[in-house]
């Protein structure tokens, strides 16, 4: 029988590290190299909810999640700069845990399975070999017109919240509050900065802080924070991407980026890992061809992904228009079957 073929993963992200693990529980030979370290914090809402759930469940990676600490969230109430929405039941429970303890996890599962890891050594991306695959994350974009979106994220302590999930918008952005693991709560936000505006990473609390009188403000103002957990990204790109477009075989946020205000990204990652499995397993047996794995894994990932994409750029648009945040808070509050397609539609 002929040894079967190594599959190379760039990057040990979400989406690198569920396809070395879902590679190895098929026997496949899988190499993931890692720009960064383990344990490490990363800018995420640390709110995991939708399909990519099953897909864990299908990996044998629900253990995984409840004994790292896995919480599970079951109400959201959303807040503008004059309305607020009661706690409302979320149409499907989500799992919260820090990514500083689940990327640590997942490697640990990877390794314990006869994965090899190279970390602390940033990968040339300029060309992607057969047996490569891209799992590089989010890649940087300005838009036109020069508006970029940043993100941010802290944890912190003595916060006491109306939900599980608390969704905060206002002209700057928005912020998510979300109980995670450790009795910490994630607090991330996605801000929209244009050339010349003041503003940086540096000065978070004017972000992530609130705005003075906000609901946010008010709900934040007994906090203790991590600053140990800070973290920050900018240059995203929010615009859909089509999986066919990329050249090489690209998962998680290496082909796109769902706009994160949805908390479906992490699922996405889960889910394309999942996709990309079968086609790559069949490639190091032998018995499909570099080219057709290709083409396989990046047409199931369009079909999968394509109307939650569209739907969540609609989202955004709508979440992050100033005017129409009081008006977007008080529909939501009203009507259950707003809330519930918006839900849905994005997973
Ligand atoms: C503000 C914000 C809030 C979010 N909130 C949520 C949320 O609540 N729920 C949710 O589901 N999603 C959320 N997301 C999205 C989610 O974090 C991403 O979709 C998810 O992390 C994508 O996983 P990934 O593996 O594709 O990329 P990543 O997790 O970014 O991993 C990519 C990895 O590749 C490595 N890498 C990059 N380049 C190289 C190289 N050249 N060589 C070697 N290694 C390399 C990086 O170091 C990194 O470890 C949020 C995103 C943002 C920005």
């Amino acid at each position: 029988m002929v040894a079967p073929k190594t599959i190379t993963i760039i990057g040990g992200g979400l989406a690198g590290l569920t396809l070395g693990i879902g590679l190895r529980q098929r026997g496949v030979p899988v190499t993931i190299h890692e720009a960064g370290s383990y344990p490490r914090h990363r800018v995420c809402g640390e709110f995991i909810s939708g399909r990519g759930q099953a897909t864990l469940t299908r990996l044998g990676l629900q253990d995984l999640f409840a004994t790292a600490g896995a919480i599970s969230a079951h109400t959201t109430a959303f807040f503008s700069a004059t309305k607020s929405t009661a706690p409302r039941p979320l149409p499907a429970a989500a799992i919260c845990l820090s990514r500083f303890t689940l990327d640590a996890a997942l490697v640990e599962k990877f390794l314990s399975i006869g994965g090899e890891m190279q970390t602390g050594q940033r990968s040339p991306l300029e060309n992607f070999d057969e047996g490569s695959v891209r799992a590089t994350g989010r890649r940087a974009a300005v838009e036109p017109g020069g508006s970029r979106w940043f993100g941010l994220k802290i944890h912190a302590r003595n916060v006491t919240l109306a939900a599980d999930l608390e969704m905060h918008v206002s002209p700057q952005g928005y912020v998510g509050l979300c109980k995670i693991n450790g009795g910490e709560v994630n607090v991330c936000g996605l801000f929209r900065k244009r050339a010349g505006d003041f503003g940086s990473a540096k000065n978070w609390r004017a972000f992530l802080g609130g705005l003075p009188n906000s609901p946010l403000q008010q709900r934040l103002a007994a906090a203790g924070f991590d600053e140990s957990s800070l973290c920050a990204v900018a240059g995203l790109s929010l615009q859909p991407q089509q999986a066919a477009a990329r050249s090489e075989i690209s998962v998680g946020d290496a082909i796109t980026m769902i706009p994160p205000v949805t908390g479906n990204g992490m699922s996405m990652a889960f889910e394309s890992a999942e996709l990309a499995i079968a086609p790559l397993a069949e490639w190091s047996r032998a018995e499909m061809t570099w080219s057709e794995a290709r083409k396989k894994i990046a047409h199931d990932c369009d079909v999968t992904f394509a109307k939650r994409l569209a739907w969540a750029k609609w989202l955004q648009r709508l979440v992050l228009t100033p005017s129409l945040q009081n008006p977007l808070v008080t529909l939501t509050a009203r009507s259950d079957w707003f809330r519930r397609m918006a839900f849905e539609r994005t997973r």
